[in-house]
Protein backbone atom coordinates (compact mmCIF):
# COMPACT_ATOMS: atom_id res chain seq x y z
CA UNK A 1 0.00 0.00 0.00
CA UNK A 2 2.74 2.31 0.85
CA UNK A 3 4.93 2.03 -2.28
CA UNK A 4 1.69 2.51 -4.65
CA UNK A 5 0.71 5.24 -2.67
CA UNK A 6 3.55 6.54 -2.90
CA UNK A 7 4.07 5.65 -6.62
CA UNK A 8 0.78 7.43 -7.20
CA UNK A 9 2.40 11.19 -4.99
CA UNK A 10 5.15 10.27 -8.08
CA UNK A 11 2.85 9.91 -10.88
CA UNK A 12 1.00 13.29 -9.86
CA UNK A 13 3.85 15.17 -9.08
CA UNK A 14 4.87 14.41 -12.29
CA UNK A 15 1.89 15.28 -14.01
CA UNK A 16 1.91 18.49 -12.49
CA UNK A 17 5.16 19.69 -13.53
CA UNK A 18 3.75 18.99 -17.01
CA UNK A 19 0.62 20.89 -16.22
CA UNK A 20 2.96 24.01 -15.14
CA UNK A 21 4.88 23.48 -18.58
CA UNK A 22 1.82 23.50 -20.35
CA UNK A 23 0.10 26.40 -19.07
CA UNK A 24 3.43 28.67 -19.00
CA UNK A 25 3.96 30.45 -21.59
CA UNK A 26 7.53 30.27 -22.87
CA UNK A 27 10.02 32.87 -21.20
CA UNK A 28 11.19 33.94 -24.78
CA UNK A 29 7.67 34.32 -26.24
CA UNK A 30 7.00 36.51 -23.06
CA UNK A 31 9.93 38.74 -24.07
CA UNK A 32 9.30 39.04 -26.94
CA UNK A 33 6.26 40.11 -26.24
CA UNK A 34 7.66 42.83 -23.75
CA UNK A 35 10.22 43.62 -26.09
CA UNK A 36 6.62 44.70 -28.69
CA UNK A 37 4.88 45.89 -26.24
CA UNK A 38 7.92 49.01 -25.64
CA UNK A 39 8.45 49.39 -29.27
CA UNK A 40 4.46 49.56 -29.79
CA UNK A 41 3.54 51.93 -27.23
CA UNK A 42 5.98 54.22 -28.53
CA UNK A 43 4.58 54.05 -32.17
CA UNK A 44 1.37 54.73 -30.59
CA UNK A 45 2.64 58.02 -28.58
CA UNK A 46 4.45 59.75 -31.71
CA UNK A 47 1.09 58.65 -33.54
CA UNK A 48 -1.30 60.51 -31.03
CA UNK A 49 0.49 63.59 -31.89
CA UNK A 50 -1.70 63.64 -34.97
CA UNK A 51 -4.74 62.29 -33.12
CA UNK A 52 -7.81 64.43 -33.40
CA UNK A 53 -7.31 66.50 -30.04
CA UNK A 54 -11.50 66.67 -28.97
CA UNK A 55 -12.06 62.87 -29.19
CA UNK A 56 -12.44 61.50 -25.80
CA UNK A 57 -14.44 58.71 -26.28
CA UNK A 58 -13.48 55.17 -24.67
CA UNK A 59 -14.10 53.97 -28.33
CA UNK A 60 -11.41 56.19 -30.59
CA UNK A 61 -10.20 58.58 -27.89
CA UNK A 62 -8.27 59.58 -25.15
CA UNK A 63 -10.55 57.64 -22.14
CA UNK A 64 -9.30 54.55 -24.40
CA UNK A 65 -5.64 55.32 -24.19
CA UNK A 66 -6.13 55.82 -20.49
CA UNK A 67 -7.69 52.64 -20.15
CA UNK A 68 -4.61 51.24 -22.19
CA UNK A 69 -2.13 52.50 -19.04
CA UNK A 70 -4.72 51.51 -16.27
CA UNK A 71 -4.14 47.98 -17.96
CA UNK A 72 -0.32 48.44 -18.29
CA UNK A 73 -0.25 49.42 -14.35
CA UNK A 74 -2.24 46.55 -13.58
CA UNK A 75 -0.03 44.43 -14.82
CA UNK A 76 3.19 46.02 -14.52
CA UNK A 77 2.99 47.95 -11.13
CA UNK A 78 4.82 50.45 -12.89
CA UNK A 79 3.89 53.92 -11.26
CA UNK A 80 4.56 55.70 -14.88
CA UNK A 81 1.75 54.19 -16.41
CA UNK A 82 -0.45 55.23 -13.65
CA UNK A 83 0.67 58.77 -14.19
CA UNK A 84 0.55 58.76 -17.85
CA UNK A 85 -3.47 57.21 -17.52
CA UNK A 86 -3.82 60.68 -14.97
CA UNK A 87 -3.00 62.72 -17.74
CA UNK A 88 -4.87 61.33 -20.62
CA UNK A 89 -7.63 60.75 -18.29
CA UNK A 90 -7.22 65.21 -17.03
CA UNK A 91 -7.60 65.37 -20.73
CA UNK A 92 -10.85 63.79 -21.20
CA UNK A 93 -12.62 65.06 -18.29
CA UNK A 94 -12.30 68.50 -19.59
CA UNK A 95 -14.40 67.65 -23.15
CA UNK A 96 -17.42 66.36 -21.76
CA UNK A 97 -20.21 67.47 -24.05
CA UNK A 98 -23.56 65.61 -22.12
CA UNK A 99 -24.57 64.29 -25.70
CA UNK A 100 -23.94 60.34 -24.60
CA UNK A 101 -24.18 58.54 -22.22
CA UNK A 102 -22.28 55.10 -21.96
CA UNK A 103 -18.86 53.77 -21.58
CA UNK A 104 -17.63 53.54 -25.33
CA UNK A 105 -18.68 56.14 -26.89
CA UNK A 106 -20.08 58.79 -24.35
CA UNK A 107 -19.35 60.73 -20.86
CA UNK A 108 -20.05 57.59 -18.89
CA UNK A 109 -16.32 56.51 -19.99
CA UNK A 110 -14.21 59.40 -18.95
CA UNK A 111 -15.94 59.55 -16.09
CA UNK A 112 -15.66 56.08 -14.97
CA UNK A 113 -11.81 55.74 -15.83
CA UNK A 114 -11.53 59.23 -14.38
CA UNK A 115 -13.19 58.24 -10.68
CA UNK A 116 -11.08 54.86 -11.03
CA UNK A 117 -7.50 56.69 -11.50
CA UNK A 118 -8.38 59.23 -8.81
CA UNK A 119 -8.64 56.21 -6.56
CA UNK A 120 -6.07 54.51 -7.24
CA UNK A 121 -3.73 57.81 -6.67
CA UNK A 122 -5.60 58.40 -3.47
CA UNK A 123 -7.50 61.84 -4.59
CA UNK A 124 -10.32 60.74 -2.93
CA UNK A 125 -12.51 64.23 -3.87
CA UNK A 126 -11.82 64.10 -7.41
CA UNK A 127 -13.14 60.46 -7.64
CA UNK A 128 -15.95 61.65 -5.73
CA UNK A 129 -16.29 64.29 -8.06
CA UNK A 130 -16.38 62.11 -11.23
CA UNK A 131 -18.63 59.25 -9.53
CA UNK A 132 -21.28 62.51 -8.80
CA UNK A 133 -21.26 63.19 -12.70
CA UNK A 134 -21.55 59.71 -13.75
CA UNK A 135 -24.68 59.17 -11.75
CA UNK A 136 -25.95 62.78 -12.98
CA UNK A 137 -26.27 60.85 -16.31
CA UNK A 138 -28.91 58.04 -15.43
CA UNK A 139 -31.63 60.97 -15.65
CA UNK A 140 -31.44 61.12 -19.51
CA UNK A 141 -30.85 56.39 -19.23
CA UNK A 142 -33.72 55.97 -16.99
CA UNK A 143 -36.43 58.70 -19.22
CA UNK A 144 -39.06 56.25 -20.25
CA UNK A 145 -39.67 59.03 -23.60
CA UNK A 146 -35.38 59.50 -24.21
CA UNK A 147 -34.71 57.72 -27.31
CA UNK A 148 -31.69 55.94 -26.01
CA UNK A 149 -31.21 52.58 -27.69
CA UNK A 150 -30.44 49.91 -25.07
CA UNK A 151 -27.05 48.72 -26.78
CA UNK A 152 -23.30 48.70 -25.66
CA UNK A 153 -22.32 51.80 -27.48
CA UNK A 154 -24.45 53.92 -27.29
CA UNK A 155 -27.33 53.07 -25.40
CA UNK A 156 -28.26 52.14 -21.83
CA UNK A 157 -26.09 48.85 -21.49
CA UNK A 158 -23.29 51.11 -22.33
CA UNK A 159 -23.93 53.27 -19.33
CA UNK A 160 -24.62 49.87 -16.97
CA UNK A 161 -20.94 48.85 -17.97
CA UNK A 162 -19.87 52.08 -16.57
CA UNK A 163 -21.69 51.57 -13.14
CA UNK A 164 -20.67 47.62 -12.99
CA UNK A 165 -16.92 48.74 -13.60
CA UNK A 166 -16.47 51.44 -10.84
CA UNK A 167 -18.21 48.95 -8.44
CA UNK A 168 -15.58 45.99 -9.78
CA UNK A 169 -12.73 48.87 -10.15
CA UNK A 170 -13.16 50.82 -6.65
CA UNK A 171 -15.28 48.77 -4.28
CA UNK A 172 -18.96 47.02 -4.41
CA UNK A 173 -21.72 49.81 -3.31
CA UNK A 174 -19.26 52.70 -4.49
CA UNK A 175 -22.71 52.60 -7.32
CA UNK A 176 -25.88 51.97 -5.03
CA UNK A 177 -27.98 48.95 -5.34
CA UNK A 178 -30.83 50.81 -6.23
CA UNK A 179 -29.65 52.85 -9.29
CA UNK A 180 -27.89 49.36 -11.23
CA UNK A 181 -31.50 48.00 -10.11
CA UNK A 182 -33.29 50.98 -11.89
CA UNK A 183 -31.11 50.68 -14.78
CA UNK A 184 -31.43 46.77 -15.49
CA UNK A 185 -34.85 47.43 -14.95
CA UNK A 186 -35.47 50.32 -18.04
CA UNK A 187 -33.26 47.75 -20.04
CA UNK A 188 -35.73 45.08 -19.62
CA UNK A 189 -38.58 47.06 -19.88
CA UNK A 190 -37.78 48.38 -22.97
CA UNK A 191 -36.87 44.95 -24.68
CA UNK A 192 -40.05 43.55 -23.11
CA UNK A 193 -42.19 46.71 -24.78
CA UNK A 194 -40.12 45.94 -28.40
CA UNK A 195 -40.65 42.14 -28.27
CA UNK A 196 -44.36 42.70 -27.31
CA UNK A 197 -44.89 44.85 -30.51
CA UNK A 198 -42.83 42.57 -32.55
CA UNK A 199 -45.10 39.85 -31.62
CA UNK A 200 -42.19 37.74 -30.11
CA UNK A 201 -42.98 37.28 -26.59
CA UNK A 202 -43.00 33.86 -26.50
CA UNK A 203 -39.86 33.46 -28.83
CA UNK A 204 -37.69 36.13 -27.54
CA UNK A 205 -39.05 37.90 -24.65
CA UNK A 206 -36.71 40.64 -25.10
CA UNK A 207 -35.76 42.05 -28.14
CA UNK A 208 -33.57 45.03 -28.81
CA UNK A 209 -32.71 47.11 -31.68
CA UNK A 210 -30.41 50.03 -33.01
CA UNK A 211 -31.08 51.94 -36.20
CA UNK A 212 -34.09 49.97 -36.63
CA UNK A 213 -32.18 46.95 -37.36
CA UNK A 214 -32.18 44.18 -34.67
CA UNK A 215 -28.26 43.21 -34.09
CA UNK A 216 -27.23 40.02 -32.84
CA UNK A 217 -23.19 41.04 -32.24
CA UNK A 218 -21.57 42.72 -28.78
CA UNK A 219 -21.71 46.03 -30.06
CA UNK A 220 -24.60 46.90 -31.32
CA UNK A 221 -26.76 43.89 -30.67
CA UNK A 222 -28.54 41.53 -28.81
CA UNK A 223 -25.40 39.32 -27.62
CA UNK A 224 -23.73 42.63 -25.72
CA UNK A 225 -27.16 43.57 -24.16
CA UNK A 226 -27.45 40.45 -22.91
CA UNK A 227 -24.06 39.54 -21.35
CA UNK A 228 -24.28 42.84 -19.35
CA UNK A 229 -27.58 41.81 -17.74
CA UNK A 230 -26.12 38.24 -16.92
CA UNK A 231 -23.25 39.89 -15.31
CA UNK A 232 -23.11 39.07 -11.36
CA UNK A 233 -23.08 43.18 -10.61
CA UNK A 234 -26.08 43.87 -12.29
CA UNK A 235 -27.83 41.59 -9.77
CA UNK A 236 -30.84 40.39 -12.40
CA UNK A 237 -34.12 38.47 -10.45
CA UNK A 238 -33.25 35.23 -10.77
CA UNK A 239 -37.05 34.87 -12.30
CA UNK A 240 -35.94 37.48 -15.11
CA UNK A 241 -32.90 35.78 -15.97
CA UNK A 242 -34.71 32.09 -16.18
CA UNK A 243 -38.02 33.60 -17.53
CA UNK A 244 -36.75 36.44 -19.70
CA UNK A 245 -32.79 36.36 -20.80
CA UNK A 246 -32.41 32.80 -20.88
CA UNK A 247 -35.12 32.39 -23.75
CA UNK A 248 -34.34 34.95 -25.86
CA UNK A 249 -30.40 33.35 -25.78
CA UNK A 250 -32.01 30.31 -26.86
CA UNK A 251 -33.51 32.64 -29.35
CA UNK A 252 -30.21 33.69 -30.41
CA UNK A 253 -28.72 30.84 -30.83
CA UNK A 254 -31.06 29.40 -33.36
CA UNK A 255 -30.09 31.96 -35.63
CA UNK A 256 -26.61 30.44 -35.89
CA UNK A 257 -25.29 29.55 -39.06
CA UNK A 258 -24.17 26.29 -39.95
CA UNK A 259 -20.55 27.51 -39.38
CA UNK A 260 -20.97 28.00 -35.87
CA UNK A 261 -21.02 31.82 -36.63
CA UNK A 262 -23.91 34.03 -35.88
CA UNK A 263 -25.51 36.72 -37.89
CA UNK A 264 -24.86 40.64 -37.58
CA UNK A 265 -28.91 41.16 -37.69
CA UNK A 266 -31.96 38.85 -37.20
CA UNK A 267 -32.79 39.81 -40.71
CA UNK A 268 -29.06 39.14 -42.23
CA UNK A 269 -28.24 35.70 -43.69
CA UNK A 270 -24.91 36.05 -45.07
CA UNK A 271 -22.05 34.21 -43.06
CA UNK A 272 -19.25 37.09 -43.54
CA UNK A 273 -18.55 39.06 -40.84
CA UNK A 274 -16.13 37.48 -37.83
CA UNK A 275 -15.62 40.33 -35.33
CA UNK A 276 -15.99 40.85 -31.96
CA UNK A 277 -18.71 43.20 -33.04
CA UNK A 278 -20.41 41.45 -35.44
CA UNK A 279 -20.22 37.30 -34.85
CA UNK A 280 -18.86 34.73 -33.03
CA UNK A 281 -16.17 36.18 -31.21
CA UNK A 282 -18.89 38.90 -29.54
CA UNK A 283 -21.68 36.19 -29.22
CA UNK A 284 -19.17 33.64 -27.44
CA UNK A 285 -18.57 35.84 -24.20
CA UNK A 286 -22.79 35.97 -23.89
CA UNK A 287 -22.48 31.77 -23.96
CA UNK A 288 -19.97 31.78 -21.83
CA UNK A 289 -21.71 33.84 -19.49
CA UNK A 290 -24.91 31.93 -20.41
CA UNK A 291 -22.88 28.67 -19.55
CA UNK A 292 -21.80 29.81 -15.65
CA UNK A 293 -25.07 31.55 -14.84
CA UNK A 294 -27.33 28.41 -15.81
CA UNK A 295 -24.62 25.65 -15.92
CA UNK A 296 -26.28 24.18 -19.00
CA UNK A 297 -23.42 22.36 -21.05
CA UNK A 298 -25.05 23.19 -24.86
CA UNK A 299 -23.76 27.27 -24.21
CA UNK A 300 -20.16 25.58 -23.47
CA UNK A 301 -20.86 23.62 -26.58
CA UNK A 302 -21.69 26.44 -29.12
CA UNK A 303 -18.92 28.75 -27.15
CA UNK A 304 -16.35 25.96 -28.35
CA UNK A 305 -18.00 25.77 -31.74
CA UNK A 306 -17.42 29.86 -31.57
CA UNK A 307 -13.71 29.07 -30.97
CA UNK A 308 -13.40 26.78 -33.76
CA UNK A 309 -14.65 29.18 -36.20
CA UNK A 310 -12.56 32.05 -34.99
CA UNK A 311 -9.51 29.98 -35.12
CA UNK A 312 -10.32 29.49 -38.36
CA UNK A 313 -11.52 32.76 -39.91
CA UNK A 314 -10.60 35.03 -37.16
CA UNK A 315 -7.27 36.27 -38.24
CA UNK A 316 -8.86 39.45 -39.95
CA UNK A 317 -7.11 42.01 -42.65
CA UNK A 318 -9.29 44.60 -41.36
CA UNK A 319 -6.53 45.15 -39.11
CA UNK A 320 -5.05 44.34 -35.43
CA UNK A 321 -7.80 46.23 -33.40
CA UNK A 322 -10.20 45.15 -30.64
CA UNK A 323 -13.29 46.22 -32.45
CA UNK A 324 -12.98 44.15 -35.60
CA UNK A 325 -8.88 43.10 -35.78
CA UNK A 326 -7.32 40.39 -34.67
CA UNK A 327 -6.42 41.36 -31.31
CA UNK A 328 -10.27 41.15 -30.15
CA UNK A 329 -10.76 37.76 -31.67
CA UNK A 330 -7.81 37.01 -29.84
CA UNK A 331 -9.88 37.43 -26.63
CA UNK A 332 -12.13 34.98 -27.29
CA UNK A 333 -9.15 32.58 -26.82
CA UNK A 334 -8.43 34.17 -23.74
CA UNK A 335 -11.60 33.36 -21.97
CA UNK A 336 -12.43 29.91 -23.77
CA UNK A 337 -8.93 29.34 -21.68
CA UNK A 338 -10.15 31.04 -18.56
CA UNK A 339 -12.91 28.62 -18.53
CA UNK A 340 -11.72 25.17 -19.65
CA UNK A 341 -8.23 25.47 -18.48
CA UNK A 342 -7.32 23.89 -22.10
CA UNK A 343 -3.78 24.01 -22.93
CA UNK A 344 -5.24 24.63 -26.82
CA UNK A 345 -6.88 27.90 -26.02
CA UNK A 346 -3.84 29.49 -24.84
CA UNK A 347 -1.90 28.54 -27.79
CA UNK A 348 -4.69 30.02 -29.95
CA UNK A 349 -4.46 32.92 -28.02
CA UNK A 350 -0.13 32.97 -28.58
CA UNK A 351 -0.78 32.64 -32.21
CA UNK A 352 -2.91 35.72 -32.42
CA UNK A 353 -0.81 37.41 -30.23
CA UNK A 354 2.05 36.69 -32.32
CA UNK A 355 0.28 38.01 -35.71
CA UNK A 356 -0.02 41.22 -33.48
CA UNK A 357 3.74 41.36 -33.13
CA UNK A 358 4.60 41.93 -36.80
CA UNK A 359 1.79 44.78 -36.66
CA UNK A 360 1.75 46.23 -39.84
CA UNK A 361 3.18 43.59 -42.10
CA UNK A 362 0.22 41.49 -43.52
CA UNK A 363 -1.19 44.34 -45.95
CA UNK A 364 -4.24 45.12 -43.38
CA UNK A 365 -6.32 47.99 -44.16
CA UNK A 366 -5.54 51.04 -41.82
CA UNK A 367 -8.63 52.01 -39.87
CA UNK A 368 -9.67 55.44 -39.54
CA UNK A 369 -8.54 56.22 -35.99
CA UNK A 370 -4.63 54.13 -36.29
CA UNK A 371 -3.82 54.34 -32.70
CA UNK A 372 -7.10 54.25 -30.77
CA UNK A 373 -8.50 51.35 -28.55
CA UNK A 374 -10.82 50.11 -30.60
CA UNK A 375 -9.66 50.54 -34.13
CA UNK A 376 -5.84 50.52 -33.46
CA UNK A 377 -2.54 49.85 -32.05
CA UNK A 378 -3.81 50.08 -28.39
CA UNK A 379 -5.85 47.82 -28.47
CA UNK A 380 -3.45 45.63 -30.11
CA UNK A 381 -0.88 46.66 -26.85
CA UNK A 382 -4.00 46.18 -24.53
CA UNK A 383 -4.37 42.41 -25.84
CA UNK A 384 -0.20 41.77 -26.06
CA UNK A 385 -0.49 42.96 -22.43
CA UNK A 386 -2.63 40.17 -21.23
CA UNK A 387 -0.25 37.32 -22.37
CA UNK A 388 1.68 37.97 -19.69
CA UNK A 389 -1.43 36.56 -17.42
CA UNK A 390 -3.17 35.25 -19.32
CA UNK A 391 -5.66 34.17 -16.44
CA UNK A 392 -6.66 37.28 -15.32
CA UNK A 393 -6.88 38.69 -18.98
CA UNK A 394 -10.06 41.54 -19.65
CA UNK A 395 -11.53 42.91 -22.80
CA UNK A 396 -11.27 46.59 -22.07
CA UNK A 397 -14.87 48.41 -21.44
CA UNK A 398 -16.78 45.22 -22.04
CA UNK A 399 -15.45 42.29 -19.57
CA UNK A 400 -15.73 42.84 -15.89
ZN1 LIG B 1 -16.20 46.71 -35.09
Amino acid sequence: VYVTLLLQFYYFSILSVLNIQFHCVSAAFQRKVQNKIKDLLQQMEEGLKTADPHDFSTYTGWTGIALLYLQLHRVTHEASHLQRALDYVKRTLRNLNGRKVTFLCGDAGPLAVGAVVHHRLNNTADSRECLTKLLQLQRSVLSPDSELPDELLYGRAGYLYALLYVNKEIGANTVDEDTIAKVVTAIVESGKNLSAEQKKTERCPLLYEWHKKQYVGAAHGLAGIYYMLMQPGAKVHPDILAEAIRPSIDYVRHKKFRSGNYPSSLSNETDRLVHWCHGAPGVIHMLIMAHKVFKDEKYLKDAVECGEVIWQRGLLRKGYGICHGTAGNGYAFLSLYQLTQEKKYLYRACKFAEWCLDYGTHGCRIPDRPYSLFEGMAGAIHYLSEIAKPEDSCFPAFQL
